[in-house]
């Protein structure tokens, strides 16, 4: 064959083994998001991983994503995917523990695992399976979004220098947390987020937490309280994908695995964008506000709530097999896990620091 004919027979080749893509006609999704479009980094997964698949599948993808401005039902996500409204939706699974209290573990726990341990747990442990069995009554899929890494303890205005410092406190704290601070005599309240800053300012409430220097530098709440507690209720809060199971059977298997990839890409995205914010947000807040005090609550008050976690844990457990079941897992992979952690990043990190002395 003449080198023109074998470059003819190529070319043909690779438009019949192209055809059946370029066959296939274009898919349009809709993706509902907790959070306002502009909030990044927890906005960020969904709207990469839109263009992502879009351009893995040559324009063929489309999925469009629209923030809580646009639908007006942050905390309806899951109806939302599950009733077909939406295909996809990006939220966070502690937000329907009203309606399944095993759902707090995809997202955190007080006193559990860190995003690193979290996600070995997810992607090499029993994490995805659980997670699959879970949500599997709601006829949805549900994956990894993102993960904010440990978030702060909060914002105080004044210092807790004991358990007695926590009574009658009124603090914004939602989740399991919440439920551990009302435990030990805090007036745990919820307010809207446009709300806080005000709340805060006017003495409605004394404490409140949010996520951690990044996302906390532009709601200003260092400026009118200046204690700054270390984290232990969220210590890898991770965001989570929702798709709606008959949507994704649908789907040609290549588009099945561009969402995975680019789920799994994302996610990981906004564990860096959430780290590199927080460690300019911290510099600057450092900078401009010399008298941040950051503090970790008395050893008496961390005992108090552990205690209190395990006690709610272990209740929970007791009525819901599923949640022990859950509870079980993530135990005994964070005990194996943590032991690792110890050895190897807590003692890189803790060699570093010794040696500035
Ligand atoms: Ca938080």
């Amino acid at each position: 064959m003449k080198p023109t004919s074998k470059l003819l027979v190529a070319l043909l080749l690779v438009a019949f083994t192209a055809m059946p893509a370029l066959a296939q006609k274009t898919i349009r999704w809709k993706l509902a998001m907790t959070w306002p479009s502009t909030l990044t980094p927890l906005a960020s997964p969904p709207i990469k991983l839109a263009k992502m698949v879009e351009e893995m599948s040559g324009g063929k993808f489309l999925i469009k994503v629209e923030g809580k401005e646009k639908h007006k039902a942050p905390l309806g996500i899951l109806d939302m995917v599950r009733g077909g409204q939406y295909q996809m939706g990006h939220s966070a699974s502690y937000y329907w523990k009203g309606k399944d209290i095993s759902l707090v573990f995809f997202t955190t726990v007080p006193f559990g695992m860190n995003a690193e341990e979290q996600y070995a747990w997810f992607y090499y442990d029993d994490g995805m399976k659980l997670m699959e069995k879970a949500y599997d009554k709601f006829k949805v899929l549900s994956f990894p979004g993102g993960n904010t890494g440990v978030q702060m303890g909060g914002w105080f205005r004044k210092e807790i220098k004991s358990l007695d410092d926590l009574k009658g406190l009124k603090m914004r704290i939602p989740g399991l947390a919440g439920e551990v601070f009302a435990k030990l005599g805090v007036n745990v309240t919820n307010i809207p987020a446009g709300e806080l800053y005000t709340s805060l300012d006017r003495g409605t409430i004394d404490a409140l937490e949010w996520v951690g220097p990044g996302m906390d530098i532009k709601m200003g709440f260092h400026k009118i309280a200046p204690y700054y507690y270390t984290g232990w209720h969220e210590p890898a809060s991770e965001m989570q994908y929702l798709i709606n199971k008959r949507a994704y059977a649908k789907l040609p298997p290549e588009y099945q695995e561009m969402l995975k990839v680019a789920m799994k890409a994302t996610a990981a995205d906004m564990f860096s964008e959430n780290f590199a914010d927080s460690a300019n947000a911290w510099a600057k807040m450092k900078t401009d506000y010399p008298n941040i005090k950051v503090k970790t609550f008395p050893k008496p008050v961390l005992k108090a709530m552990k205690k209190a976690t395990d006690d709610l844990l272990n209740g929970y457990a007791a009525k819901s097999p599923e949640f022990k079941e859950i509870l079980d897992s993530q135990r005994a992979f964070m005990k194996k896990a943590r032991a690792w952690t110890i050895i190897s990043e807590y003692n890189y990190i803790k060699t570093c620091e010794e040696l500035k002395n």
